[in-house]
């Protein structure tokens, strides 16, 4: 289905074309073949919110340039999402398994280090609440 005007460039497309183009690819799309940026589908599948977090695309529901997307990208949109989300995943993992790499201490968690009475040198700890909370130990 290829469209009579030269793409993108072109002087004299009806509002309803320009309106039916893709937002992100710029292919002719349809009610039937795309998603609405803003509303029912598109809505619910948060097009708006994947593109603005995945793409240096701006887009505002009044701003004049069209607000459909194309199947195709909004597959794309979604793997890159997807792709997106489990990379900040992974880094929040990997930060929280840094934390036991570095564990001075093998096998022992910061809390048992705390209680040890050798390191509650303090005269003022009684119990080993009293200890003061600095991960890293001096011996
Ligand atoms: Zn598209």
């Amino acid at each position: 289905m290829k469209v009579e005007y030269s793409k993108m460039a072109s002087v004299g497309i009806p509002l309803s074309e320009f309106r039916e183009l893709c937002r992100l690819c710029g292919s002719k799309t349809s009610v039937l073949m795309g998603l609405h940026i803003f509303e029912r589908e598109g809505d619910l599948r948060q097009i708006y919110k994947k593109i603005t977090a995945c793409l240096p695309v701006q887009v505002h529901n009044t701003d004049k340039l069209p607000k459909m997307v194309c199947e195709e990208c909004v597959y794309n949109l979604d793997a890159l999402f997807d792709f997106r989300e489990r990379s900040m995943k992974t880094e929040y993992e990997l930060n929280s398994m840094l934390k036991e790499v570095y564990q001075p201490v093998c096998g022992e968690s910061m809390q048992s280090i705390q209680m040890d009475p050798l390191i509650c040198d303090s005269p003022t700890t009684t119990n080993g609440l009293q200890v003061q909370t600095t991960v890293e130990v001096n011996n």
